[in-house]
């Protein structure tokens, strides 16, 4: 058992304000001068320096002379020791938990991939996500000191504050107190939010949003689910159930959800209703490549099948990814009349086939929009692509040390 909490002393560390705002500005528009960071943080030059000083006793910061320089003698710039910080986030499928190790830009450093076992208990998959860690932490790659902290991106219902998951509809599970649990085990900073929003998290800080301000982040997988980053905050609503798009219902008389409800979005759009379809039509008879992609197998068939099937000018595959993007579409539509943001971002397993379902999605937004803003919304595929649950789940530890 590891119970030490050292590493409890880096974060720490970090806890006054001033000096959080500091780093950040030399994260964020490193190299720069003592002289620039007085002037933007509106702070005393003599406190930028004293906070400097501290900061580079510490290994956090270093100087440099290089940079920008019009002649002359070349000032003294500050930059991040990028190999001073890291995180680990976690990204928890409904299948498998992937773990990584970020710097403070992102960058990923380590990664494993370990798989959940079908229909976990809680101790069981608790079990799962110290093993990840425990295995990246002992990897030798990183000094365990310099971990700033433990995120975590989990489907379903979260309450960030307390570090829940509320309910995780994947494994049937409730209340499993992941950031107690993470905490007392490893002693050090832990953080638990939605996939969804962590996704769009990592997104705002270092993928395709990270110049607007109100955006959305869509995942689509086993289920679909929304982060809403509406003007820079993320968004939960009273209860954590905001984002919950995967239950809106597009057809009254559609298929029945996992939620009880007929004709949800995740349906109609998120991968098993792309094998339910596909298995449907293959069963009654459709000529389609998947028949030999699968052996004349459907139980093998998968969103991944239809999708390589679709790569090889399947007919019908092409036809059902482009369907698929117009329930998607409709279901964007919605989001778009609701939050109006100014991007939508698409991540998850689903987005891979973004070639074969951009057309259904931009068609039906251009049709259905109210405006021409609304039909000119930006629907883009996540920047982070398979690791954007889990650099966002990274930025959830990163946010409490670099003050924006
Ligand atoms: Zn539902």
């Amino acid at each position: 058992m590891m119970t030490t909490d050292y590493r409890r002393g880096t974060f720490q560390m970090m806890k006054s304000m001033n000096r959080s705002i500091i780093l950040n500005m030399i994260r964020e528009d490193g190299p720069i001068s003592r002289a620039e960071i007085a002037k933007r943080s509106k702070l005393t030059p003599p406190t930028v320096s004293k906070v400097v000083k501290e900061l580079i006793d510490s290994h956090y910061v270093i100087e440099t002379t290089q940079g920008s320089s019009n002649g002359g003698r070349k000032p003294t710039l500050l930059e991040i020791n990028t190999e001073q910080f890291f995180s680990i986030g976690i990204d928890v499928g409904a299948e498998r938990m992937k773990f990584i190790v970020a710097n403070v830009y992102g960058e990923i450093r380590d990664e494993t991939t370990l798989p959940i076992e079908p229909l976990p208990d809680q101790d069981s998959l608790l079990g799962t996500m110290k093993e990840g860690i425990r295995q990246l932490l002992t990897s030798k790659t990183h000094d365990p000191e310099k971990f700033l902290g433990i995120g975590v991106g989990m489907h379903g219902i979260v309450d960030p504050d307390t570090g829940i998951s509320l309910y995780a509809p994947s494994f049937d599970l409730y209340d499993i107190p992941i950031k107690d649990e993470l905490e007392a085990e490893f002693g050090m900073l832990v953080k638990v939010e939605n996939d969804a929003r962590t996704m769009t998290l990592g997104e705002y800080w270092f993928g395709h949003g990270n110049d607007a301000d109100t955006i959305v982040g869509v995942n689509v997988g086993r289920g679909i689910g929304a982060g809403l980053m509406i003007k820079g905050r993320l968004f939960h609503g009273e209860d954590h159930l905001a984002g919950e798009i995967g239950h809106m219902t597009i057809d009254l008389s559609g298929p029945k959800c996992a939620c009880g409800n007929y004709g949800c979005l995740q349906t109609l759009a998120a991968g098993p209703a792309i094998e339910e379809r596909a298995v449907k039509e293959l069963k009654a008879g459709r000529p389609s490549k998947i028949r030999d992609l699968v052996d004349g197998d459907f139980d093998r068939i998968t969103g991944e099948i239809v999708y390589e099937a679709a790569c090889q000018d399947d007919e019908f595959s092409i036809e059902l990814l482009h369907q698929t993007g117009r329930f998607l579409g409709i279901g964007l539509t919605n989001l778009i009349h609701t939050t109006n943001p100014s991007r939508i971002l698409i991540g998850g397993g689903v987005a891979k086939a973004e070639r074969f379902l951009m057309k259904g999605i931009e068609e039906t937004i251009r049709t259905r929009g109210l405006t021409a803003k609304a039909k000119e919304t930006s629907i883009v595929l996540s920047k982070l692509g398979e690791h954007a649950s889990a650099v966002g789940a990274c930025v959830l530890v990163l946010e409490e040390v670099f003050v924006r």
